[in-house]
């Protein structure tokens, strides 16, 4: 049987990634940004002499690695958010990876107990509040953008997105599915308009007028204020960190797995080992803005500078697992409609 043309492209694609001109390398499958990741890796090799290769993707990554199976030429992978890391654990294709300098670097709570995902990085989901329509103290808990004194003041991207259904499934660890169905209702009535676009753009809408707070990751904030265009967005608005009421601030994670292929494995483990070093962490913290997971790292000045929060103390495996059942009833809420 001869290959079908895209079994023929796809393994054409893989042979770029799979022989390298280094000697040593590993290679990596990302759903990170190459701006984001491309200094580390540069850092690595600089350090290291061991060549990264990267593909990088905006979907169907665990149905690459299954349809790989024992041949993907991947060792690593790289993502945001702790579903979809939970994603390619519960897929079958990772294998656990048991060091003592991860166990020293990550702490427990960001990391999973069986070596299989590795956080590296956190960010939290906060509430960017206009500085001219929105009072200091107006707005302390997420909870409360469910209140109708918000009604037509909020703006936020579609409630089906990663980040936002990691805050629901947070939602539901706390309150349970009934109460947080209640909230999605709530926060709905609330919208200025149909949710839509990224993060940036509800801070785009506020500084156009159009709503008075939005929900957003912490790091959007650095980005806008690097973007000429998006500085005057940025300059609108003020963070707040908000808490469950029984809780702290929802954060979630950048975070790496190793593949159960891994065809360079040891390699792989210094990879992942660099990027929870100071040195790394350091680079996460300054060129994108994120809060670096080892102890004694610290988030760069600007962010530093938007304030300190507790994290909230919901486990993020749970909050992953609750991930099916967030986008349930997100969907039935009419959330995006
Ligand atoms: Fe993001």
């Amino acid at each position: 049987m001869f290959p079908s043309l895209k079994t023929t492209v796809l393994a054409a694609s893989l042979a770029t990634i799979a022989l390298p001109a280094f000697a040593d390398f590993v290679n990596v499958y990302s759903y990170r940004q190459p701006e984001l990741v491309n200094p580390l890796f540069d850092a690595f090799t600089a350090e290291t002499g061991i060549k990264v290769n990267v593909a990088f993707l905006n979907k169907g990554l665990v149905e690459k690695l299954v349809a790989e199976g024992k041949r993907s030429p991947a060792d690593l992978v790289m993502t945001v958010d702790i579903s979809r890391l939970n994603a390619v654990v519960e897929a079958g294709v990772t294998q656990p990876v048991v060091s003592d300098v991860l166990n020293a670097n990550i702490p427990a709570e960001f990391r999973d107990p069986d070596g299989h995902w590795f956080g590296l990085t956190s960010r939290a989901r906060i509430i960017y509040a206009s500085r001219d329509r929105v009072k200091d103290g107006e707005v302390t808990t997420y909870e409360d953008l469910a209140d109708p004194k918000w009604k037509g003041r909020i703006c936020i991207r579609s409630g089906t997105n990663a980040y936002n259904l990691a805050l629901t499934s947070a939602m539901i660890a706390h309150h349970g599915e009934e109460a947080t169905t209640t909230w999605l209702k709530g926060v709905k009535a609330n919208l200025a308009q149909k949710p839509s676009g990224n993060d940036r753009s509800q801070v785009k809408a506020i500084y156009a007028g159009v709503c008075d707070i939005s929900i957003g990751n912490t790091y959007y904030m650095k980005k806008m204020l690097e973007n000429d265009e998006q500085k005057v967005w940025a300059d609108s608005v003020r963070i707040v960190f908000p808490t469950f009421e029984d809780g702290g601030t929802h954060v979630n994670l950048s975070g790496v797995a190793m593949t159960k292929a891994a065809p360079n494995k040891e390699n792989a483990i210094k990879l992942i080992e660099f990027l929870s070093s100071a040195k790394a962490q350091e680079i996460y913290a300054e060129t994108n803005g994120e809060y670096p997971l080892k102890e004694g790292t610290s988030a760069s000045e600007l962010v530093a500078g938007w304030g300190s929060f507790d994290a909230d103390d919901k486990p993020l495996i749970e909050i992953a697992k609750l991930r099916a059942t967030s986008l349930k009833i997100t969907e039935q809420a009419g959330f995006d409609e």
